[in-house]
């Protein structure tokens, strides 16, 4: 539940519509609750990462994309023709190998939708909210990244009017992947910060 303004509509309104639509349509024997989480499973797990993943890959393939995309990400991602309300602003951040930037909404739950779809529910949880922040390093462990000291942690804390997004590194051994090839590595939780992209194996 966002306890903060949103831009153009408050979601507690379209939320409430949306739970009554679905207890009719289950009730009326339309839909089932199986159906509903599998739409919603692959709206988190598929379409919006996806879309990021595009946007990803272009920027590896693309270094002028790139410069566009660290510049103006919103502008960058339309160019790819994602957008909408919950992307109203987003600002992309580059990991490298000495800084690695890491997302959060402290409040509750802002988030890029236009690129990485639905928020995982972890990403919702006070736990998370609250101690990426302050422990990084340590949530970052449990996610069974491991980062040396040498690397600087960098949080952000997303909001309703600027979401971010990560550009992860793109992994060695890829250099002779296509576009298409790439955009299968690509995870959403990379795109959080929460993971790096491994090296595909043969
Ligand atoms: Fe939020």
């Amino acid at each position: 539940m966002n306890t903060h303004q949103e831009p153009v509509q408050t979601e507690s309104d379209p939320a409430l519509r949306t739970r009554a639509l679905e207890s009719l349509l289950i009730e009326k024997g339309l839909l089932t609750a199986d159906l509903i989480d599998n739409v919603v499973h692959k709206y988190e797990k598929d379409v919006g990462p996806l879309n990021g993943a595009r946007v990803v890959a272009r920027a590896w393939i693309d270094a002028d994309y790139k410069r566009r995309l660290l510049e103006d990400g919103t502008a960058a991602i339309a160019e790819l023709d994602f957008g909408g309300t919950h992307g109203a602003r987003i600002v992309v951040l580059e990991n490298t190998s000495t800084v690695h930037h890491v997302v959060v909404c402290t409040l509750c739950s802002c988030y890029p939708w236009p690129v990485l779809g639905l928020p995982p529910g972890w990403y919702k949880s006070y736990a998370y909210r609250s101690r990426v922040v302050r422990e990084p390093r340590a949530v970052l462990r449990e996610f069974d990244l491991h980062l040396p000291d040498s690397v600087e942690i960098r949080v952000w804390d997303s909001n309703s009017d600027l979401r971010y997004m990560v550009l992860p590194e793109r992994p060695a051994g890829t250099e002779d992947y296509t576009e298409e090839e790439l955009i299968p590595l690509v995870t959403r939780d990379s795109m959080i910060g929460v993971a790096k992209i491994e090296t595909p194996s043969a």
